[in-house]
C-alpha cells in the first residue's frame, strides 16, 4: 500500500481544484489535460451537469436574491436533495426532470455514447495489451458497471469491428505528475463519444492492493461510460481513491447513468 504524504500544492495540476489535497494513500486519477473531449466539448455538456453560477456565493443569496436564480439551478438543487438513494434503478428510465447527483463540480465534463432507447449501451473494453493481473481486474470491473440497466460493459482481448470500444493500455510510470495511477481520454464526435483510451500507470498500480487497483479501473471505466467525479469522498467516482476504497459503484452512480442514458417517464 502506498503511504504518500499529501503533497504540498495539491493536485499536481491534473484537477482544477487548487484547494484539494490527496488523502493519505491517495492514488491519482484522470488528468484534466488528457480530457481532449472535455476541451473540445466544453460548451456541449448535458444540461444540469455543470450550471454556470453554482458557486458558494450563489448559495448565500437572500430570499430576494433567490428570485433571480434560474429555474434550472433550482431544479438541480432539488435533484441533489437526496444524493444517496438506497436503490439503484431497475430500468433504464428516470422521472422527468431528474438531474445528476452529488457531482464534483470541479471535474471536467464527460460525453455520452449514443444509445438507442430500449437497448442497453454496449461498450467493449479492450484488454489485449494488458498484463494478466490487469486483465483479471478489468474483467471484474466491467461486471460492476453492467449491474446498470442502461449499460453492458464487456472486457475483450480485441474489440469487434465498429463496436463502441475503449482501449486499455499500461505504461510503467506514475503519470506526468508522478501521482496518477490511471487516466482516461475520450474520443468524441459532435455531442457523442465514439471511443477512448484508459491508461493504467503501473508505476503506482503495481504497488496497489488488488482492491485499490480494481477501484482505479472501475473509476476510469466510469469516466469512459460518461460519469464525472462525485463529491462523496468514499465513493469510487471521487477524484481520489486508496487501497481501501470500495470499488463497487453505489446506487447514486447507477442513478446518474440512468439520468444520462435513460428514458424519461
Ligand atoms: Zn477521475
Amino acid at each position: 500500500m502506498r503511504s504518500q504524504a499529501p503533497a504540498a500544492g495539491g493536485d499536481g495540476g491534473f484537477h482544477t481544484a487548487p484547494d484539494r489535497r490527496p488523502r493519505p494513500g491517495y492514488s491519482g486519477r484522470r488528468r484534466t489535460g488528457a480530457g481532449l473531449a472535455g476541451l473540445r466539448l466544453a460548451g456541449l455538456r448535458p444540461a444540469g451537469l455543470r450550471p454556470a453560477g453554482l458557486r458558494p456565493a450563489g448559495l448565500r443569496l437572500t430570499g430576494a436574491g433567490l428570485a433571480g436564480v434560474g429555474a434550472s439551478l433550482l431544479l438541480l438543487l432539488a435533484g441533489c436533495a437526496d444524493p444517496t438513494p438506497d436503490q439503484a434503478p431497475t430500468e433504464c428510465s428516470v422521472p422527468a426532470g431528474s438531474t445528476l447527483r452529488d457531482l464534483d463540480l470541479q471535474d471536467s465534463p464527460e460525453t455520452p455514447w449514443r444509445k438507442e432507447d430500449g437497448e442497453e449501451l454496449l461498450v467493449y473494453f479492450e484488454t489485449g495489451g494488458l498484463e494478466g493481473r490487469y486483465v483479471g481486474l478489468s474483467t471484474d470491473a466491467v461486471d460492476y458497471w453492467s449491474v446498470s440497466p442502461c449499460v453492458e460493459a464487456v472486457a475483450v482481448a480485441s474489440c469487434p469491428e465498429d463496436a463502441n470500444c475503449v482501449t486499455m493500455v499500461s505504461v510503467d510510470n506514475a503519470g506526468d505528475d508522478g501521482e496518477s495511477d490511471g487516466s482516461f481520454s475520450g474520443r468524441d464526435r459532435g455531442a457523442y463519444r465514439t471511443g477512448g483510451e484508459i491508461t493504467l500507470h503501473t508505476g503506482l498500480l503495481d504497488r496497489s492492493s488488488d482492491n485499490g487497483a480494481l477501484a482505479t479501473i472501475v473509476h476510469e471505466m466510469g469516466h469512459a461510460l460518461g460519469l464525472v467525479h462525485r463529491k462523496d469522498s468514499e465513493d469510487v467516482m471521487n477524484a481520489y481513491t486508496s487501497d481501501t476504497t470500495d470499488p463497487e459503484p453505489d446506487a447514486t452512480n447507477f442513478v446518474n447513468l440512468a439520468v444520462i442514458y435513460g428514458t424519461r417517464h
